[in-house]
């Protein structure tokens, strides 16, 4: 799909930070430049690129530092949020008129696909509840205003278009009487279907200008095949200053291309994405939302999802007193309270199942992580919780007739007990040697 190569190349990127328990500059730097290479060879715009860059190469160096997430997800979440930034932040659909009806125009060039996104457009405002009306005010090519009734009829809505046979007709007065139309039998919105040409010209932009004045459009729709590449880019311009718009339409979104053109267009015109294509069907339409299409890039939906929950849920004052304590000597300070508090931490985020599947790469894992038993971390809780304050604190004082105690206590076997405190010094010093002062992002959980 669309942006496959460029998710790819991130991932490997964040890849090299996994582990890493504070970035240097010359990381961040590394880290920068390869994030620049990804664009660039998906085709964004080099300005993009460039203010892209600048942009999360001084947020990683300025670290905006959390105790619930580790550097990679740092990054990874500076450049979800660039990326949301990049595709024009919040969600924008149609803005209806307040009196009907609303008129919706669009532009672009030829074969980009208006004719089918308007019927794709018709389809989703009658699922809203609209009664669309269609407008072939397409005169230039000799089959479009056959297409749009084919799409229309595909859609189950009207088209308004000239009678047959009087000529090629005037597009501008076809737009016109087809707002009289639709006030006439009560269209609440009408989408005027406009020429394009192959490439830009002084005429199309001119027509195009012509139906503008002629139907005063709530809305313009600049509709453009993500697959040309740049070429998106200087086509937007020349449509922004020919005739305006309001919104882009991305076609094409299905196709096997870089995708750059996506990730430009909003940030280099400053008009929001509204609406992406996805295929020749009428039912491959979507409105376009920034922060989905960044977590598609990212690959990670729903790890973003993970490191919200953490932020949520992690109470940073308590993982910074953890991290001071594992950063005693061999993490001695560190003790089975705290280990205990931290594994709570993490299953307040959710069954334990649920949160190792969020996590990317975890597919090899797939039936181990089925088979995550939450009762052996009751079982690991009721154990620490029938120990004393002292032995908590210093688990090396456990001796044969304290484990027997314990285990009658939680109502386990001694070697549960065995295991969880050998467990607990493993887990304690993998987590001291990685904390070296900063508490990695996720805590360690015992007996995994
Ligand atoms: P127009 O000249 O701008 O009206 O473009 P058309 O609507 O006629 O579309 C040109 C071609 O692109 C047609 O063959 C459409 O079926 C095709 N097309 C339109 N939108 C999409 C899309 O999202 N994905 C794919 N794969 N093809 C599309």
């Amino acid at each position: 799909a669309v942006f496959d190569t460029l998710s790819d190349r991130l991932a490997a990127t964040f890849k090299t930070l996994r582990g890493k328990t504070r970035l240097s500059d010359a990381d961040i730097d590394a880290t920068a430049r390869e994030i620049r290479v990804a664009l660039l060879e998906a085709d964004v715009n080099l300005a993009v690129v460039r203010d892209f860059v600048a942009r999360v190469r001084e947020r990683a160096k300025s670290a905006e530092l959390s105790g619930a997430l580790n550097p990679s997800q740092q990054i990874i979440k500076i450049v979800d949020e660039e990326l949301v930034g990049i595709l024009g932040g919040e969600t924008r659909t149609i803005r209806f008129a307040k009196n009907p009806p609303t008129v919706i125009m669009l532009a672009g060039l030829q074969g980009a696909g208006k004719t089918t996104l308007a019927g794709k457009l018709a389809r989703w405002l009658k699922g809203q509840g609209h009664s669309p009306l269609l407008v072939a005010a397409d005169l230039q090519r000799p089959n479009a205003v056959n297409q749009l009734q084919v799409v229309g009829q595909r859609a189950g809505v009207q088209v308004f278009a000239p009678e047959p046979g009087n000529g090629v007709g005037d597009p501008v007065d076809v737009a016109k009487r087809s707002i009289e139309e639709a006030n006439r039998r009560l269209f609440d919105v009408v989408v005027v279907d406009t020429a394009g040409r192959l490439g830009i010209d002084a005429d199309l932009m001119q027509q195009a200008a012509d139906i503008r004045d002629a139907v005063d459009p709530d809305e313009v729709l600049f509709v453009v095949d993500a697959m040309i590449g740049q070429d998106a880019v200087n086509t937007a311009n020349a449509f922004a200053e020919g005739v305006g718009f309001d919104g882009v339409v991305l076609t094409k979104l299905d196709g096997d291309a870089r995708g750059g053109a996506a990730l430009s267009i909003a940030r280099v015109t400053g008009k929001p994405i509204m609406f992406a294509s996805n295929g020749e069907a009428l039912t491959e339409f979507d409105v376009f939302h920034p922060d989905r299409m960044a977590s598609r890039i990212l690959g990670m939906g729903d790890v973003l999802t993970l490191i919200e929950q953490a932020e949520k849920t992690f109470d940073a004052e308590q993982s910074a007193k953890a991290a001071a304590k594992l950063s005693s000597k061999e993490g001695r300070d560190f003790g089975l309270a705290d280990f205990l508090q931290q594994m709570q931490m993490v299953r307040k985020m959710g069954p334990l199942s649920k949160i190792f599947g969020m996590l990317p790469g975890m597919g090899d894992f797939k039936d181990q992580i089925a088979n995550i038993d939450e009762r052996e971390v009751d079982r690991l809780e009721a154990i620490i919780h029938s120990m004393t304050p002292a032995e908590r604190d210093d688990p090396k004082i456990i001796d044969g007739s304290r484990r027997a105690r314990i285990a009658k206590g939680a109502g386990v076997q001694v070697s549960d007990v065995n295991g969880l405190v050998n467990r607990f010094f493993e887990a304690r010093k993998m987590m001291s040697s990685l904390a070296g002062g900063k508490m990695p992002g996720m805590p360690g959980i015992p007996g995994m």
